[in-house]
């Protein structure tokens, strides 16, 4: 279920106290930013002795660093570095993607959400209505301008995935374009003045030209590399069975039966909802 890869202990919760020496540091380096590129993103960190990867400690900063508290798991606090750190002695970069593995660890969550914050950070740091600099909130996780008033807030897109299911049958796709080539449900951005639900029957029909009835909801989570917050639905084929791909995003979409469905080693919420179905939990 999805609340079990939920780090309960994740405590988002901003705090505002000084950094300490041995607070962990997310320091991200841009990629190229290009579509299907090799050099993502990623953060910077290293290999000690036992194996084990570690994070850079608030100790390991230059001093012209700015960092801001994060998250915490358990008592371990995590800042985020503000500035343009792209090389830090002893430590390497580590794509961001590499974090989306079979079985996450809390901290490798925590490091998702806090690539999702720092994208927000990044791209915002000029007032959207006046053009100044804006400036982090003493008090709440915001960025403020000190021209205008504006209060800038984390954004949070949420996007839907559906199982379309038709008996035995399970609706699978393939993107045409993007790093992700492997079979996938149908995904998709809630546009502005729109219900999840209506979101769900929107990009089935977009993407596969086919109805859906009986939209239920399953579950969520949260996806820090596209700034969304996931939310999971089932749905049955309403009319016609045979899809056809139309707006270009997919190269392939069709029918997977429930016992021609593999073990994957991805953890994603769709990953999920699929192996419900092929275990007959949904
Ligand atoms: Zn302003």
């Amino acid at each position: 279920m999805p609340g079990e890869i939920t780090p309960t202990e994740l405590d988002v919760q901003m705090t505002f106290a000084q950094p300490r020496h041995d607070d962990r540091v997310l320091l991200f380096v841009d990629g190229d930013g290009r579509k299907g590129s090799s050099r993502e993103d990623a953060f910077l960190a290293r290999i000690n002795a036992r194996g084990a990867r570690e994070l850079p400690r608030y100790a390991d900063l230059p001093t012209n660093v700015e960092a801001i508290h994060a998250f915490s798991i358990g008592g371990q606090r995590f800042l985020l570095a503000l500035g343009d750190v792209a090389v830090l002695e002893g430590f390497e970069p580590v794509g961001v993607r590499s974090l989306v593995a079979s079985h996450p660890e809390s901290e490798d969550l925590a490091i998702l959400a806090a690539y999702h914050l720092r994208c927000w950070y990044r791209d915002n740091r000029f007032c959207g209505r006046c053009g100044m600099l804006l400036s982090p909130s003493a008090n709440e996780r915001a960025l403020t301008c000190a021209s205008c008033g504006n209060v800038v807030y984390p954004r949070i897109s949420p996007a839907i995935i559906v199982a379309v299911t038709d008996g035995d049958r399970i609706l699978m796709t393939r993107y045409a374009h993007g790093p992700y080539r492997k079979r996938a449900l149908v995904a998709g951005f809630v546009e502005i003045g729109e219900t999840a639900e209506q979101a769900v029957a929107r990009e089935v029909r977009e993407e596969c030209g086919l109805g859906v009835k009986n939209v239920r909801y399953y579950g969520s989570q949260p996806w820090g590399l596209s700034g969304s917050l996931m939310l999971g639905y089932f749905a049955e084929l309403d009319g016609d069975p045979e899809p056809s791909p139309g707006d270009g995003e997919l190269s392939w979409a069709g029918w997977v039966d429930r016992r021609d469905i593999a073990e994957s080693d991805d953890y994603a919420l769709g990953r999920q909802m699929v192996e419900a179905f092929r275990d007959g939990r949904r």
